[in-house]
């Protein structure tokens, strides 16, 4: 398999799958992480000698173009951030695509328009991804949020490259991170998932459930651990139909020797609200009036001894309602604990839409050793999926 330090791109035209999927308000950026954290993979590309020509999606457009959707934005912001000369051209396919193509010069970008103002994107149509590889030498896939989809421009036009295909900078570091965890993991390993529902995360946690020495569960989901248990959870939430689901998990762990930590107290609410009358008891004292929406000190010290004492730590979905002031606490008192343990020497993967966010939101990214882009990719690739967009590069 080619990788992108060991190939050379001088006099070649390189196609890039980027994540350009950024939040924009009155045609101004509003926030250009992704675009910044693509620079590495663009400039390599350009300091050979070679060109670039990017291609991604904005937001959800019905399939035709629409203005707010248009990725010119993006052309501008780009060019503030590359001395090289940027172009954009208002169609990622057809002659006007193709002219712009031949017309770049080394040492130049080329952006195309949205690719989801054609439905065929998303289909995976092959004439469609035929047309995007044209003109083409290399293709580079960099945008890991969407290798969990059979897209054309993440997976299907990868064909047209038979030998000249390969991940971007960004793409290596996420997968290296998730193959860490996952297949290479130093012991002792621990997994951390909370959230709100363990209907979402089953398989998630049965793939983990091998893969580590430890797997911490909390949030909401912990609930339905406990009322499978036995236990009076009040108005916490719960998934009835998934009371089976927890008592398999926690029997698979008992007979694979995997230590299964749910929390011991919880901070308690009259109502699910940050104006809510609040409480600490024991996980068995739950008042039947109120509900869980934090884990409570005890918990946060137990959770703290055994991420402080991890090798390898994966957390995803956070330990509260976090979103409300009140109920934050469980949440940021982890991700405090994760950082410290990194700082110690421990490798840790963050990944997930709401634990990310906490992350950024406790300004702690940079303490983690890696923070992970693709939300639902990642989640697929936890569960032991392949990744159409990874295998089409590995293939
Ligand atoms: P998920 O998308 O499954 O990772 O869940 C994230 C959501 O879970 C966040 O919006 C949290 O507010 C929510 N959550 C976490 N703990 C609780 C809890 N104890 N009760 C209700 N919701 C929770």
């Amino acid at each position: 398999m080619k990788t992108i330090d060991t190939y050379n791109f001088n006099g070649q035209k390189a196609i890039i799958r980027v994540d350009f999927n950024v939040p924009i308000k009155d045609g101004i950026i509003t926030d250009d992480t992704r675009i910044r954290a693509a620079l590495p993979t663009i400039q390599k590309i350009l300091n050979d000698g070679g060109a670039v020509v990017l291609m991604s999606h904005l937001g959800r457009p019905k399939g035709g173009p629409e203005e707010k959707y248009s990725l010119k934005p993006v052309a501008v912001h780009l060019q503030k951030l590359l001395p090289n000369k940027i172009h954009f051209v208002e169609d990622c396919i057809g002659p006007k695509a193709l002219e712009a193509k031949t017309r770049l010069n080394f040492g130049e970008v080329l952006l195309l328009e949205n690719l989801r103002f054609h439905k065929e994107e998303e289909a995976g149509d092959e004439m469609f991804s035929r047309d995007l590889a044209s003109g083409m030498d290399v293709y580079v896939n960099d945008a890991f949020g969407t290798a969990h989809r059979a897209h054309a421009s993440t997976t299907i036009i990868a064909q047209f490259f038979p030998n000249n295909k390969m991940f971007g900078y960004l793409m290596e570091k996420e997968l290296a991170a998730m193959d860490k965890v996952l297949h290479n993991a130093e012991s002792p390993s621990l997994a951390i998932i909370g959230g709100a529902k363990v209907s979402s995360k089953i398989e998630v946690i049965e793939n983990l459930l091998s893969r580590v020495d430890t797997m911490i569960i909390g949030g909401g989901m912990a609930f339905t651990f406990f009322k499978a248990m036995g236990k009076n959870i009040g108005k916490s939430l719960v998934e009835d139909d998934h009371l089976e689901t927890a008592r398999k998990i926690m029997h698979k762990a008992k007979e694979r020797g995997i230590e299964l930590l749910l929390p011991i107290d919880s901070l308690n609410a009259s109502e699910f609200s940050n104006d809510a009358q609040t409480n600490i008891t024991n996980i068995d004292n739950i008042p039947s009036d109120m509900m869980g929406l934090d884990i409570g000190p005890k918990t946060i010290d137990l959770f703290d001894n055994i991420i402080r004492s991890s090798k390898t730590i994966l957390w995803n979905g956070p330990m509260g309602v976090f979103e409300m002031e009140k109920f934050m606490k469980g949440t940021l008192e982890i991700a405090k604990s994760i950082a410290k343990a990194t700082e110690e020497g421990a490798f840790s993967l963050v990944g997930g839409g709401d634990s990310v966010a906490a992350v950024n939101q406790f300004n702690l990214e940079n303490k983690i050793s890696y923070v992970s882009t693709g939300g639902g990719a990642m989640l697929e690739y936890m569960e032991g999926k392949v990744l159409p967009g990874v295998a089409a590069i590995r293939s």
